[in-house]
């Protein structure tokens, strides 16, 4: 049975006005999962109304840090009740392997967790001053914040940016991708359990261009933090320009993966189809760029691609699978497309480069696994983000020219060095143009560091204190501790 969703406003699940329905497809198979509202301008502003009035009521932007972090404590226990249910939604809605999707949704739990851990630290300052002068500085929520999250970690992003608003104090609008609303509906279902006050969180589906571009315009919303392509980023912060709104932006990349000679080359090589091919290359730090060095490359590419041929393409849900289905017959046509124009500039394809459409996944969006050689910089397929299982490989001479190359790109969210010479390693990481970086790994993080990019991947910083700064304001209290006139004026 297809499933209705609904919005979540103000404490109550509603349908929308708008008799426009999206429908929700698991892209492994096309079959329709549920079908989801559309909000209106109109009743996206509503939403915002609504959640300004809270945020002014003071219910939970003035509660205490203990009670927000008790709130958030059960938001993540709920979650965790529930793991096998978001595993299952994810897998369903986004395409992703379970193991991927369990991977985040224990990540969207801990983000839950740390920042409700956080708030039991005390976040401020003071300084004593000339004249009896006091100063504290102290954090406070900044008001309605709207969150815009893409389809490739519906959950996971999701959550990042839903833990510390929250955690702050602030009211929150969530607007999860169109195609992909499952996981937060259901996240949402629990939030709607918990002790959270009515009107603090609210869940918005709808049209990137009427509910996203309405949150990024409106007068009453204080922060817009989105996660998505690098062009609506730069619309979202022109949007915001009416009054002023902070704005936090985690976008696209072209990563480079920098492996020099004297690296493990089993070790590198397997970091590196990690780095790629997790997610179906639908990863914003996904590693697209591979740069080795030139007397490995040879030895490097065979051994990568006879790799990259072993993996196991299928349903996520299925347990052999290792790579899972592209999100969208949209975002398979982009990468099938970017697939034609890396042959026609003249890259060669070492494996791959074909959607696959056997063993009954000719109605799901398949892509095989994707390796490019012979590229050059100024080719299309090495500069622009092509965010699917699509790997460019170049080469290099020595650090210099790495260094060059890796730096050659608008982006700047990620990068990674693989060697056994450390110091030379750091040598190279510290002059990546990038805001996560790797040696001799790829992917891994932890909630502890601030996660976001150099140049056109983004402004602000994710996770970490960082985080929940991006979600505050910063006030400074001066006091007089010691009141009499100062005399200034006769
Ligand atoms: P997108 O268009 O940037 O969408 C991301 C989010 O923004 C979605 O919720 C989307 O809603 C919303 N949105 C779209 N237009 C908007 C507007 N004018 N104002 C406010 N919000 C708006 O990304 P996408 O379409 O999902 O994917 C396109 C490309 O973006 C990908 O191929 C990839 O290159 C890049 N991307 C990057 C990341 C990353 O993590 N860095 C993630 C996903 C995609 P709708 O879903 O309703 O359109
Ligand atoms: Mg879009």
């Amino acid at each position: 049975m297809t499933q209705h969703l609904k919005l979540y406003i103000n404490g109550e699940w509603v349908d929308s006005i708008n008799p426009q329905r999206q429908e929700i497809l698991n892209p492994a198979n096309q079959e329709v999962i549920a079908k989801a509202p559309k909000a209106t301008k109109d009743e996206t502003e509503k939403t915002i109304r609504t959640a300004k009035k809270t945020f002014e009521s003071g219910v939970w932007s003035e509660s205490d840090p203990q009670e927000r972090s008790r709130i958030l404590l059960q938001i993540a226990d709920k979650m965790r009740a529930n793991q096998e249910v978001l595993v299952t939604l994810e897998v369903e809605n986004n395409g992703k392997t379970k193991r991927e999707a369990a991977s985040d949704v224990t990540d969207a739990i801990n983000t839950f967790q740390y920042y409700a851990d956080l708030l039991n630290n005390p976040n401020g300052q003071t300084y004593e001053g000339d004249d009896d002068l006091q100063t504290m500085i102290i954090k406070e929520p900044i008001g309605v914040a709207g969150l815009i999250v893409p389809w490739n970690f519906p959950l996971l992003m999701s959550m990042w940016k839903v833990a510390p608003a929250l955690a702050a104090g602030n009211s929150i609008i969530l607007k999860p991708a169109g195609i992909t609303p499952m996981t937060a509906v259901k996240v949402f279902e629990l939030i709607d359990e918990t002790d959270l006050p009515k009107g603090v969180a609210h869940l918005l589906m709808g049209s990137g261009s009427v509910v996203g571009q309405t949150i990024a315009e409106s007068d009453d919303v204080d922060i817009v933090s989105f996660t998505g392509s690098t062009e609506v980023g730069r619309g979202i912060m022109q949007a915001a320009t009416g009054n002023l709104k902070k704005v936090s932006l985690e976008l696209g990349g072209k990563s480079p993966n920098i492996i020099f000679d004297d690296a493990d080359l089993r070790t590198a090589v397997d970091h590196a189809l990690f780095g790629i091919f997790m997610g179906s290359g639908q990863v914003c730090s996904s590693g697209s760029r591979i740069l080795v060095q030139e007397g490995i490359h040879d030895e490097f590419v065979a051994k990568f691609v006879e790799r990259a041929k072993r993996i196991k393409v299928g349903p996520g849900n299925n347990k052999d699978s290792e790579m899972g289905a592209i999100v969208s017959e949209k975002q398979m046509e982009r990468i099938v497309e970017y697939i034609r124009i890396g042959k026609e500039e003249g890259a060669r394809i070492a494996c791959g480069g074909k959607r696959i459409e056997r063993d009954g996944m000719e109605k799901g969006f398949f892509i095989e696994p994707t390796v490019f050689v012979d590229v050059t910089s100024d080719m299309r397929i090495v500069k622009e983000e092509i965010f699917g299982p699509v790997v460019t490989i170049q080469t290099f001479k020595d650090e210099t020219e790495a260094i060059k190359i890796a730096n050659d790109t608008v982006y700047g969210l990620a990068g990674a060095v693989f060697s056994s010479d450390q110091d030379k390693a750091m040598r190279i990481i510290k002059k990546v143009r990038a805001g996560i970086t790797w040696v001799n790994t790829y992917h891994l993080t932890n909630v502890q560091a601030p996660w976001g990019g150099y140049k056109q991947s983004g402004i602000g910083r994710s996770l970490g204190t960082y985080g929940l700064d991006e979600y505050q304001e910063t006030k400074q209290i001066n006091v007089n501790m010691d009141p009499k006139p100062i005399q200034w004026f006769g």
